[in-house]
Protein backbone atom coordinates (compact mmCIF):
# COMPACT_ATOMS: atom_id res chain seq x y z
CA UNK A 1 0.00 0.00 0.00
CA UNK A 2 2.43 2.35 -1.19
CA UNK A 3 -0.27 5.57 -1.41
CA UNK A 4 -2.46 4.92 1.43
CA UNK A 5 -4.94 7.88 2.43
CA UNK A 6 -3.21 9.74 -0.63
CA UNK A 7 -5.80 11.56 -2.96
CA UNK A 8 -5.19 11.53 -6.25
CA UNK A 9 -7.02 13.54 -9.23
CA UNK A 10 -6.32 11.92 -12.78
CA UNK A 11 -7.43 13.73 -16.28
CA UNK A 12 -8.97 11.31 -18.94
CA UNK A 13 -9.29 8.56 -16.83
CA UNK A 14 -12.42 7.08 -18.10
CA UNK A 15 -10.35 4.78 -20.26
CA UNK A 16 -6.61 3.30 -21.42
CA UNK A 17 -3.62 4.51 -19.82
CA UNK A 18 -5.75 7.05 -17.23
CA UNK A 19 -8.03 4.28 -16.53
CA UNK A 20 -5.11 1.72 -15.54
CA UNK A 21 -3.21 4.35 -13.64
CA UNK A 22 -6.34 5.20 -11.56
CA UNK A 23 -6.72 1.55 -10.95
CA UNK A 24 -3.08 0.88 -10.26
CA UNK A 25 -3.05 3.66 -7.33
CA UNK A 26 -6.56 2.90 -5.85
CA UNK A 27 -4.88 -0.59 -5.23
CA UNK A 28 -1.89 1.05 -3.43
CA UNK A 29 -4.68 3.04 -1.54
CA UNK A 30 -4.95 5.74 -2.84
CA UNK A 31 -8.23 8.08 -3.28
CA UNK A 32 -9.00 8.75 -6.85
CA UNK A 33 -10.77 11.41 -8.23
CA UNK A 34 -11.87 10.47 -12.24
CA UNK A 35 -11.67 13.26 -14.41
CA UNK A 36 -12.80 13.10 -17.88
CA UNK A 37 -14.62 14.55 -20.34
CA UNK A 38 -17.24 11.41 -20.36
CA UNK A 39 -19.17 11.97 -17.57
CA UNK A 40 -20.83 7.91 -17.99
CA UNK A 41 -17.54 6.32 -18.66
CA UNK A 42 -15.54 7.99 -15.62
CA UNK A 43 -18.68 7.08 -13.16
CA UNK A 44 -18.29 3.59 -13.80
CA UNK A 45 -14.68 3.94 -13.65
CA UNK A 46 -15.22 5.57 -10.14
CA UNK A 47 -17.76 2.43 -9.19
CA UNK A 48 -14.68 0.25 -10.33
CA UNK A 49 -12.39 1.96 -7.93
CA UNK A 50 -14.88 1.83 -4.78
CA UNK A 51 -15.46 -1.63 -4.91
CA UNK A 52 -11.76 -1.95 -4.01
CA UNK A 53 -12.05 -0.05 -0.63
CA UNK A 54 -11.08 3.47 -1.19
CA UNK A 55 -12.66 6.40 -1.83
CA UNK A 56 -13.33 7.00 -5.85
CA UNK A 57 -15.54 10.69 -7.68
CA UNK A 58 -16.16 11.16 -11.27
CA UNK A 59 -15.39 14.62 -12.31
CA UNK A 60 -16.95 15.99 -15.63
CA UNK A 61 -13.89 17.80 -16.76
CA UNK A 62 -12.91 19.43 -20.87
CA UNK A 63 -9.02 20.50 -19.56
CA UNK A 64 -9.08 22.67 -22.06
CA UNK A 65 -11.97 24.88 -20.84
CA UNK A 66 -10.69 26.85 -17.63
CA UNK A 67 -13.68 26.92 -16.13
CA UNK A 68 -14.43 23.47 -16.29
CA UNK A 69 -10.96 23.04 -14.57
CA UNK A 70 -11.95 25.59 -11.65
CA UNK A 71 -14.97 23.95 -11.13
CA UNK A 72 -13.33 20.36 -10.87
CA UNK A 73 -10.61 21.35 -8.64
CA UNK A 74 -13.12 23.06 -6.37
CA UNK A 75 -15.25 19.79 -6.12
CA UNK A 76 -12.37 18.18 -5.82
CA UNK A 77 -11.12 19.98 -2.54
CA UNK A 78 -14.85 19.53 -1.53
CA UNK A 79 -15.38 16.34 -1.86
CA UNK A 80 -11.84 14.44 -1.07
CA UNK A 81 -9.82 17.84 1.23
CA UNK A 82 -6.11 17.59 0.32
CA UNK A 83 -4.45 16.71 -3.14
CA UNK A 84 -1.40 14.84 -2.85
CA UNK A 85 -1.08 13.99 -6.29
CA UNK A 86 -2.13 15.42 -9.94
CA UNK A 87 -1.59 13.01 -12.51
CA UNK A 88 -2.09 15.22 -16.07
CA UNK A 89 -2.64 11.93 -18.45
CA UNK A 90 -5.80 13.83 -20.99
CA UNK A 91 -4.54 13.73 -24.58
CA UNK A 92 -5.44 13.74 -28.21
CA UNK A 93 -4.14 13.22 -31.37
CA UNK A 94 -5.09 14.98 -35.13
CA UNK A 95 -2.25 13.69 -37.00
CA UNK A 96 -1.45 15.00 -40.22
CA UNK A 97 1.89 15.99 -42.31
CA UNK A 98 2.87 19.74 -41.51
CA UNK A 99 1.80 20.99 -45.13
CA UNK A 100 -1.62 20.00 -45.21
CA UNK A 101 -2.44 20.56 -41.04
CA UNK A 102 -4.84 22.86 -40.32
CA UNK A 103 -5.02 25.80 -37.77
CA UNK A 104 -8.08 24.33 -35.70
CA UNK A 105 -6.26 20.41 -36.08
CA UNK A 106 -3.06 22.46 -34.22
CA UNK A 107 -5.04 24.36 -32.25
CA UNK A 108 -7.03 21.55 -30.83
CA UNK A 109 -4.02 19.23 -29.90
CA UNK A 110 -1.90 21.90 -28.41
CA UNK A 111 -4.95 23.02 -26.24
CA UNK A 112 -5.88 19.94 -24.90
CA UNK A 113 -2.35 18.40 -24.37
CA UNK A 114 -0.08 21.43 -23.26
CA UNK A 115 -2.94 24.25 -22.30
CA UNK A 116 -4.51 21.59 -20.64
CA UNK A 117 -1.40 20.26 -19.03
CA UNK A 118 -1.05 24.35 -17.32
CA UNK A 119 -4.21 25.01 -16.18
CA UNK A 120 -4.42 21.72 -14.15
CA UNK A 121 -1.09 22.50 -12.83
CA UNK A 122 -1.93 25.58 -11.85
CA UNK A 123 -4.82 24.69 -9.80
CA UNK A 124 -3.01 21.69 -8.44
CA UNK A 125 0.54 24.26 -7.40
CA UNK A 126 -2.50 26.92 -5.42
CA UNK A 127 -3.13 24.01 -3.09
CA UNK A 128 0.09 22.36 -2.55
CA UNK A 129 1.83 25.72 -1.87
CA UNK A 130 -0.36 25.67 0.91
CA UNK A 131 0.42 22.15 1.87
CA UNK A 132 4.19 22.57 1.23
CA UNK A 133 3.32 19.03 -0.55
CA UNK A 134 2.22 17.50 -3.86
CA UNK A 135 3.23 15.49 -6.72
CA UNK A 136 2.23 16.57 -10.23
CA UNK A 137 3.14 13.80 -12.89
CA UNK A 138 2.29 14.82 -16.51
CA UNK A 139 2.17 11.91 -19.66
CA UNK A 140 4.82 13.16 -22.81
CA UNK A 141 5.42 10.73 -25.19
CA UNK A 142 8.50 9.16 -27.19
CA UNK A 143 7.96 11.74 -30.16
CA UNK A 144 8.61 14.81 -27.54
CA UNK A 145 12.22 13.30 -28.04
CA UNK A 146 12.21 11.72 -31.38
CA UNK A 147 9.59 13.52 -33.68
CA UNK A 148 6.77 11.70 -35.85
CA UNK A 149 6.17 12.41 -39.11
CA UNK A 150 2.13 13.30 -39.22
CA UNK A 151 2.49 14.26 -35.41
CA UNK A 152 3.43 18.08 -35.27
CA UNK A 153 1.01 19.11 -33.17
CA UNK A 154 1.46 16.07 -30.63
CA UNK A 155 5.19 16.12 -30.76
CA UNK A 156 5.24 19.41 -29.85
CA UNK A 157 2.77 19.33 -27.15
CA UNK A 158 4.38 16.96 -25.33
CA UNK A 159 7.80 18.15 -25.71
CA UNK A 160 6.13 21.56 -24.20
CA UNK A 161 5.03 19.03 -21.30
CA UNK A 162 8.83 18.42 -20.25
CA UNK A 163 9.59 22.09 -20.77
CA UNK A 164 6.96 22.49 -18.04
CA UNK A 165 7.50 20.02 -15.82
CA UNK A 166 10.89 20.60 -15.72
CA UNK A 167 9.72 24.42 -14.37
CA UNK A 168 7.18 23.58 -12.51
CA UNK A 169 10.33 21.31 -10.92
CA UNK A 170 12.68 24.42 -10.51
CA UNK A 171 9.74 27.12 -9.18
CA UNK A 172 8.58 24.90 -6.32
CA UNK A 173 11.19 22.74 -5.18
CA UNK A 174 11.35 24.46 -1.72
CA UNK A 175 7.93 24.35 -1.26
CA UNK A 176 7.38 20.31 -1.30
CA UNK A 177 6.45 19.82 -4.96
CA UNK A 178 7.99 17.31 -7.09
CA UNK A 179 7.01 17.18 -11.25
CA UNK A 180 8.27 14.67 -13.56
CA UNK A 181 6.87 13.40 -16.67
CA UNK A 182 6.88 9.83 -17.98
CA UNK A 183 7.22 9.44 -21.62
CA UNK A 184 5.58 6.16 -23.41
CA UNK A 185 6.49 4.78 -26.46
CA UNK A 186 3.99 2.56 -28.48
CA UNK A 187 1.06 1.70 -25.45
CA UNK A 188 -2.02 -0.77 -26.90
CA UNK A 189 -4.96 1.51 -25.95
CA UNK A 190 -7.97 3.37 -28.45
CA UNK A 191 -5.15 5.99 -29.13
CA UNK A 192 -2.87 3.57 -30.94
CA UNK A 193 -5.82 1.33 -32.43
CA UNK A 194 -6.41 3.64 -35.20
CA UNK A 195 -3.07 2.84 -36.33
CA UNK A 196 -2.56 0.65 -39.72
CA UNK A 197 -1.59 -3.07 -39.19
CA UNK A 198 1.42 -2.10 -41.37
CA UNK A 199 2.58 0.73 -39.72
CA UNK A 200 2.13 -1.45 -36.12
CA UNK A 201 4.39 -4.35 -37.75
CA UNK A 202 6.71 -1.30 -39.11
CA UNK A 203 6.41 0.28 -35.09
CA UNK A 204 7.17 -3.32 -33.54
CA UNK A 205 10.63 -3.83 -35.60
CA UNK A 206 11.63 -0.25 -34.26
CA UNK A 207 11.22 -2.07 -30.12
CA UNK A 208 14.19 -3.57 -28.88
CA UNK A 209 12.12 -5.47 -27.08
CA UNK A 210 9.60 -6.70 -29.76
CA UNK A 211 6.41 -6.21 -28.27
CA UNK A 212 3.99 -2.99 -27.60
CA UNK A 213 3.88 -1.54 -23.88
CA UNK A 214 0.35 -2.01 -21.99
CA UNK A 215 -1.63 0.75 -20.28
CA UNK A 216 -0.25 -1.15 -16.41
CA UNK A 217 3.34 -0.31 -17.93
CA UNK A 218 3.09 2.98 -17.38
CA UNK A 219 0.62 2.82 -14.61
CA UNK A 220 3.77 1.31 -12.70
CA UNK A 221 6.27 3.86 -13.33
CA UNK A 222 3.40 6.68 -12.56
CA UNK A 223 2.84 4.43 -9.02
CA UNK A 224 6.77 4.60 -8.16
CA UNK A 225 6.88 8.37 -8.90
CA UNK A 226 4.08 9.13 -6.95
CA UNK A 227 5.46 7.09 -3.86
CA UNK A 228 7.63 7.94 -0.99
CA UNK A 229 10.48 5.56 -2.62
CA UNK A 230 10.49 8.41 -5.60
CA UNK A 231 10.71 11.74 -2.98
CA UNK A 232 14.28 12.61 -4.24
CA UNK A 233 13.61 12.80 -7.76
CA UNK A 234 12.28 15.80 -9.77
CA UNK A 235 12.41 17.48 -12.53
CA UNK A 236 12.46 14.13 -14.60
CA UNK A 237 11.48 12.05 -17.70
CA UNK A 238 11.07 9.07 -17.11
CA UNK A 239 10.99 6.49 -20.69
CA UNK A 240 8.27 3.68 -21.13
CA UNK A 241 9.09 2.49 -24.48
CA UNK A 242 10.67 -0.92 -24.75
CA UNK A 243 13.80 0.31 -26.06
CA UNK A 244 12.56 2.12 -28.61
CA UNK A 245 14.23 5.24 -27.84
CA UNK A 246 17.52 5.21 -25.67
P1 LIG B 1 -7.13 7.29 -24.90
O1 LIG B 1 -7.42 5.83 -24.81
O2 LIG B 1 -7.63 8.06 -26.08
O3 LIG B 1 -7.65 7.99 -23.56
C1 LIG B 1 -7.57 9.36 -23.38
C2 LIG B 1 -8.69 9.80 -22.45
O4 LIG B 1 -8.60 11.24 -22.32
C3 LIG B 1 -10.07 9.50 -23.02
O5 LIG B 1 -10.93 9.01 -22.00
C4 LIG B 1 -10.54 10.86 -23.52
O6 LIG B 1 -11.95 11.03 -23.50
C5 LIG B 1 -9.90 11.78 -22.51
N1 LIG B 1 -9.84 13.16 -22.99
C6 LIG B 1 -9.66 13.59 -24.26
N2 LIG B 1 -9.73 14.92 -24.31
C7 LIG B 1 -9.97 15.34 -23.05
C8 LIG B 1 -10.15 16.62 -22.46
N3 LIG B 1 -10.14 17.74 -23.20
N4 LIG B 1 -10.39 16.70 -21.13
C9 LIG B 1 -10.43 15.57 -20.37
N5 LIG B 1 -10.27 14.33 -20.87
C10 LIG B 1 -10.04 14.22 -22.20
O7 LIG B 1 -5.57 7.57 -24.85
P2 LIG B 1 -4.38 6.77 -24.12
O8 LIG B 1 -3.67 5.99 -25.15
O9 LIG B 1 -4.85 6.13 -22.88
O10 LIG B 1 -3.44 8.01 -23.77
C11 LIG B 1 -3.37 8.61 -22.49
C12 LIG B 1 -2.22 9.61 -22.49
O11 LIG B 1 -1.00 8.94 -22.81
C13 LIG B 1 -2.38 10.70 -23.53
O12 LIG B 1 -1.86 11.93 -23.02
C14 LIG B 1 -1.51 10.23 -24.66
O13 LIG B 1 -1.07 11.29 -25.48
C15 LIG B 1 -0.38 9.59 -23.90
N6 LIG B 1 0.40 8.62 -24.66
C16 LIG B 1 -0.20 7.51 -25.19
C17 LIG B 1 0.58 6.60 -25.91
C18 LIG B 1 0.01 5.35 -26.51
O14 LIG B 1 0.74 4.64 -27.23
N7 LIG B 1 -1.26 5.01 -26.27
C19 LIG B 1 1.95 6.85 -26.08
C20 LIG B 1 2.51 8.00 -25.53
C21 LIG B 1 1.73 8.86 -24.81
P3 LIG B 1 -12.80 10.74 -24.87
O15 LIG B 1 -12.53 9.30 -25.22
O16 LIG B 1 -14.21 11.01 -24.44
O17 LIG B 1 -12.25 11.69 -25.88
Amino acid sequence: MRLKEKNVLITGAAQGIGRAIAIGMAKEGANIAVADLNIDRSESVAQEIRSLGVKSIALRLDVSAQKEVLSAFETFTKELGRLDVLVNNAGITKDTLLLRMKDEDWDAVINVNLKGTFLCSKEAVKLMVKQQYGKIISISSVVAFTGNPGQINYSASKAGIVGLTKTIAKEYATRGIRANAVAPGFIRTVMTEAISEKIREEMKRSIPLGVFGEPEDVAHAVIFLASKEADYITGQVLHINGGMYM
